[in-house]
């Protein structure tokens, strides 16, 4: 027998966010701004949120004077476990060498591929986990990782165990999400790969199907393989598409009913209307955006339009190390020209939406998940403060999880 988890309540914030009303699945981005932001309690008891009236009772009592609460960030897009990093790559990429001499040098995906290969099992798990933990201690509760980087099928087998592994080591939702076309391995065809990539979804324990559409990786014919393979395994379909140049690959990730379509940085402007309209989540990563130099997503034309936009890291060693949501936010703020609550909605239920669990958590609302983050400030301080880690506190699963050491005078435990 565990111990029963301690109550808590967050007394007196000066804002919480909470969707337009409860148990929506996602809220399309045209109604972002009926997401309310004014101030209040939280309690949470047994591991879920049990209401918004102050509880003077509870076992940990929380001074969120001056802050804002808001869900834990679900960040959906996410490349672990991987091993290794790859810093001298992105040192050459940006004083000017091209992509394709890194790669005939080694580098790029493959580089990945073989520090994956060359890594044990404990020391890729053990690196994937200090990640989680600076996630964490950045507000993000749940997330998504991803297979890609086995490039071949006992690889690609290998990486959806460690997926697993790590999601039991860190002990919060994790999704795994089998990107088994993810590069063409060396010595095949993407034609021949398929039929492996196949073959790893059926024997493969992972949530979700992903596929890499570029002029390096797969084209459209593979993605639509992959949707019917998505069907016939009864698996969502995700898709890497449109990143550095448009393939028009919306069109046949929408047919063969994507649950998200990830990157959109060369989206071309006929998609954004069908896309906005589908139940399909147009996931933006603006800090590969950033890093990669790539163009920018069109992120307020789909917000207008309606969209469920969604935000993540892309957190991977290639093109996007980056572990932090705020940040992300902060980006898409100023990149996509969206607002505070735009920008969160997108890092929280709509995010939640595309892993499938938005009924379980991603929102402040009576009876989910009690994964609930507190700010040091304001929720406008996410964007505008610019690389500042706003993160005060962190419940995850209704037990405190960190706590940032100058804001301890706000937790007192009874
Ligand atoms: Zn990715």
């Amino acid at each position: 027998m565990t111990a029963p988890l301690p109550s808590a309540c967050l007394r007196g914030a000066a804002q919480v966010l909470r969707p337009p009303r409860d148990g929506l699945p996602y809220v399309r981005h045209d109604h972002a701004g009926e997401l309310s932001l004014d101030g209040g309690d939280v309690v949470l008891a047994g591991g879920r949120i049990a209401g918004f009236e102050r509880d003077a009772t509870a076992d940990v009592q929380v001074d969120a004077t001056g802050c804002a609460v808001l869900p834990g960030f679900v960040d959906c897009h996410t490349h672990l476990p991987f091993a290794g990093w790859r810093a001298e790559e992105y040192e050459r990429k940006v004083t000017g060498v091209p992509y394709a001499e890194i790669a005939a040098a080694g580098g790029g995906i493959a580089a990945s591929a073989r520090a994956l290969a060359e890594t044990g099992d404990e020391a890729v798990l053990a690196q994937s986990q200090v990640l989680a933990t600076e996630m964490l201690a950045h507000g993000t509760t749940a997330f998504e990782g991803k297979t890609g980087y086995g490039l071949s099928h006992a690889g690609e087998a290998r990486s959806a165990r460690l997926g697993r592994a790590l999601a039991a080591r860190v002990g919060r939702p994790m999704a795994l999400t089998g990107l088994f076309a993810h590069a063409v391995p060396p010595g095949t065809t993407a034609d021949a790969w398929m039929d492996e990539a196949e073959a790893l979804a059926r024997e493969c324990d992972v949530d979700a199907l992903d596929i890499f559409v570029e002029s390096v990786a797969f084209k459209n014919d593979h993605l639509a393989r992959m949707g019917m393979i998505a069907r016939a395994t009864g698996r969502p379909l995700r898709a890497h598409i449109e990143q550095f140049a448009p393939h028009r690959s919306v069109p046949v990730a929408l047919d063969w009913g994507a649950r998200s379509v990830d990157h959109l940085s060369c989206l071309h402007p006929y998609d954004i209307a069908p896309l906005a309209a589908a139940e399909c989540a147009a996931v933006l990563l603006p800090g590969a955006e950033l890093l990669g130099r790539e163009a920018t997503a069109p992120g307020r034309e789909l917000a207008d339009a309606g969209a469920i936009a969604v935000l993540a890291t892309d957190l991977n060693p290639g093109t996007s190390p980056v572990v932090s949501m705020p940040l992300v936010i902060g980006l898409a703020v100023r990149r996509y020209r969206w607002t505070v609550r735009e920008a969160l909605l997108a890092a929280t239920l709509n995010a939640a939406w595309v892993l499938g669990w938005s009924a379980e958590l991603g929102s402040l609302e009576a009876g989910k998940r009690a994964d609930v983050v507190l700010l040091d400030g304001p929720a406008e301080h996410v964007p505008y403060r610019f690389g500042h880690n706003p993160v005060a506190a962190v419940f995850a699963g209704g037990a405190l999880a960190h706590v940032r050491p100058d804001q301890a005078w706000r937790v007192e435990r009874r």
